[in-house]
Parts: structure tokens; C-alpha cells; sequence
């Protein structure tokens, strides 16, 4: 086991059994037949892609998936050995790379076979076909296009393995456009059935679709957002077809404390000055740490209370209003929970106007990443130690 130590004292918690306990609620939900994809793109949502895909792996998932090539390399680099899919576009001259690996990829353009089926490597290559149902970003549209990928296949160079597609509205009360790209999909799956006699693994619902409708996945999901602890929307959040918990928490501590009188300004642009004698707490935590300047005015947990972010947010420290004094090095929650007050990710999310994938996604690696089993180890911490 490597460790790394930290000499700062803000840090990221990640509850590895609430990972775990995710990934089990999703399998209870689904049909027997429907296997898993613990999608860990982005280093796992900014949670940490090794730990993320260990606790998935353990909890039940069949398999991971990414966005980019250089992410399946680095969990190929870390021994996992499960199958691994990219989602997104890989450079066609990169084939042999991921071959090497066994590494599946994405394709949806005839060329990119072409130029892929050139490069020279042992084996096969791995390939899912991307249909484009109504998302509108990657993936085979008709069935014209689908015949002429089909007959750019190279059986010597490549094997067919799945035929996926994604929704773009699946989190939606209104489920009208999903059912509109169901209803697409089915119209290419049985073009692609009679050019493709074999059979292939077929995928569709991202968390929001395999939570709400489990009946009409097919072999696989691709679970991310609900693996972390997240419903992908507050309509699907209200819908709760399953309990989720979430995973992840952002703490710092004050590194300063004092009473100022009034009329004294705070931060840049002095935009911010006390009405009274105000308890005034520093924290080391900024912008660069993707605690973005548009947090101003959120509310942080000290001592179990919500105290409000004065001032505007600097690169590296931002400024808390106290109700009172207290003492350097008490811990401060930005996300997360402190005794019954609790900051989620979607009121940080909402806050700032965007959605909860965005606000994890956005914790820069400056931040250390320390990996929990359970709440009560989370106080212990005096000499910051932590598993990379
Ligand atoms: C990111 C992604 C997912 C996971 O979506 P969630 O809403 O986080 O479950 C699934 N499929 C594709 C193609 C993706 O890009």
C-alpha cells in the first residue's frame, strides 16, 4: 500500500461502503439478467477512479466504463482486469493501444474503421457500435449509416461486443422523448439483428433510466451518478425508486479566528464590511480547489451550525461569518454532514445554479482524497494521513 502525506488540512472523504451499498441497491432493483457498469469516468466523478472501481467491483458490478482511453489505461495500470469500455471517441490510430490492453472501444463512423483496421496488432480489437437514438452527441443515426459500419467490419481485426445507446432525458418526469428514442432504438436494433446474426451484449440506461425503469434495460447499465450517492435530477430524487447515500464529503478547518468591530471590510474588493463586532473565521480553501467564486454567501457547518461565506472566495482561503469565537483547527463542512445540519451536493449544486455530477467533478487534485468505511474514523485525523 502507497501512502502520501498531506500538510494542508483541507481534504475529501469518500465513504467507500456507501459506494458499495449503492451498487447493491441498483442490483436488488434490476432483473436478474441485467449486469452493471461502474461508470468511473472523470476519476470517478472526482471521488477517486482506483477506490471507486475496487468498490464497485466488490459490491457486485460486472464491468467499468469511461470516457477516455488514457482513463482505461490507468485502471488497466492499476491490475483491474474486468472488462473496460470507453464511451466516448478514440483517434483510430490508437486502436492497437487499447487492443493491447483489451480494452473495448466505441465506434460509429465507417472511416474510423477503415483507418482503424490498418494498425497493426494481435488479436482483436473489442468495439460497441454507438447508436444515436436523440442525444444528438456520438453514434449512428440510421440505418444507412449502420449498414455501411457494418460492412466496413473487418472479422479478422475486430469483435463486435455491444451495440449501446444513451438518453438524453431519462431523468424527466415527462418521459415522452425517452420513450421516442426507445422507439428509435428498437427500429435500429432490428436493422442491426438482421445484418448481425451474432450475439452482442446491448446497453442503454444510464442511472436515471436503469432507477426507473429496470424492466426495460437489457443486458447491461451504465450506473455512474447513483453509485456515488446522487439521483440525477430532483424529479428522479422525488420519484426515490431507490435509497441512495452519498459518498462523498469536503472539509477544511480555521486556520484563523477573530472579533473585528464594525465597519471593517472583507476580502477582495472589500465588497463585504461587518454591521457589528463580528467573530470572522479564515479558511484554506479557495477557487483552486474548485470551491468556486460564485459560493459566496453559501452557508459551511462549524460546531453542527450553518455560518455564512463572506467576502469573495480567493484562490487559496475564503471567510466565514461565526456566531461566535472558536478555537483554530475546529472543523469546517462544505459539503456534507455535521451532526443533524447537513450541506448536500444538490444545495451546493443548486446553488450555484448547475447540477451535482458538476460540483465533485470540479474538487480540484489539490484536494486529498481520503477513503472512509465508516462515519466514526472521520474525526481522527490530527496527522493527515492518507491512501492514494
Ligand atoms: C457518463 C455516462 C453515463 C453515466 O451517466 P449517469 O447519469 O451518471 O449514470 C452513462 N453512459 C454514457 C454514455 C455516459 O457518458
Amino acid at each position: 500500500m502507497v501512502f502520501d502525506t498531506y500538510y494542508r488540512d483541507s481534504w475529501v472523504e469518500v465513504r467507500l461502503d456507501a459506494i458499495r451499498a449503492n451498487i447493491r441497491e441498483l442490483k436488488k432493483h434490476l432483473t436478474g439478467k441485467t449486469g452493471i457498469y461502474a461508470v468511473v469516468k472523470a476519476n470517478a466523478y472526482g471521488h477517486g477512479d482506483i477506490q471507486v472501481a475496487q468498490a464497485a467491483l466488490e459490491a457486485g458490478a460486472d464491468a467499468l466504463a469511461v470516457a477516455l482511453l488514457d482513463e482505461a489505461l490507468r485502471l488497466r495500470e492499476a491490475g483491474f482486469t474486468v472488462p473496460i469500455l470507453v464511451m466516448g471517441w478514440v483517434r483510430p490510430t490508437d486502436a492497437a493501444v487499447a487492443a493491447e490492453q483489451n480494452i473495448s472501444l466505441t465506434v460509429f463512423q465507417k472511416e474510423w474503421l477503415e483507418t482503424a483496421k490498418q494498425q497493426t496488432f494481435d488479436g482483436k480489437l473489442s468495439l460497441h457500435v454507438k447508436l444515436d437514438t436523440g442525444m444528438g452527441r456520438i453514434g449512428i443515426r440510421t440505418e444507412e449509416e449502420l449498414q455501411s459500419v457494418l460492412e466496413a467490419w473487418d472479422e479478422q481485426s475486430f469483435q463486435l461486443d455491444g451495440v449501446f445507446t444513451h438518453y438524453a432525458t431519462a431523468d424527466e418526469e415527462d418521459t415522452s422523448y425517452f420513450q421516442t428514442q426507445q422507439a428509435r432504438l428498437e427500429e435500429l436494433l432490428a436493422s442491426f439483428a438482421k445484418r448481425w446474426p451474432h450475439p452482442v451484449h446491448i446497453h442503454t440506461g444510464n442511472s436515471a433510466a436503469s432507477m426507473r425503469f429496470p424492466e426495460k434495460m437489457h443486458h447491461m447499465v451504465r450506473f455512474g451518478i447513483g453509485m456515488y450517492g446522487l439521483y440525477p435530477s430532483h424529479d428522479v430524487k422525488e420519484i426515490n425508486p431507490i435509497p441512495l447515500y452519498p459518498s462523498f464529503s469536503l472539509h477544511t478547518t480555521l486556520v484563523h479566528v477573530k472579533e473585528l468591530p464594525k465597519g471593517e471590510s472583507i476580502s477582495y474588493g472589500a465588497v463585504y464590511t461587518t454591521e457589528g463586532p463580528e467573530w470572522i473565521g479564515t479558511l484554506p480553501v479557495g477557487y483552486a480547489d474548485g470551491w468556486i467564486r460564485k459560493l459566496q454567501g453559501l452557508e459551511v457547518l462549524v460546531d453542527g451550525k450553518r455560518q455564512p461565506i463572506v467576502g469573495k472566495i480567493c484562490m487559496d482561503q475564503c471567510m466565514v461569518k461565526l456566531d461566535q469565537s472558536y478555537p483554530v483547527g475546529t472543523q469546517v463542512t462544505l459539503i456534507g454532514k455535521q451532526r443533524d445540519s447537513e450541506i448536500s451536493m444538490d444545495e451546493v449544486a443548486d446553488y450555484v445554479d448547475t447540477i451535482n455530477y458538476e460540483v465533485p467533478c470540479l474538487i480540484s487534485s489539490r484536494v486529498p482524497r481520503m477513503y472512509l468505511e465508516q462515519e466514526e474514523t472521520t474525526e481522527v485525523r490530527n496527522a493527515l494521513i492518507f491512501k492514494s
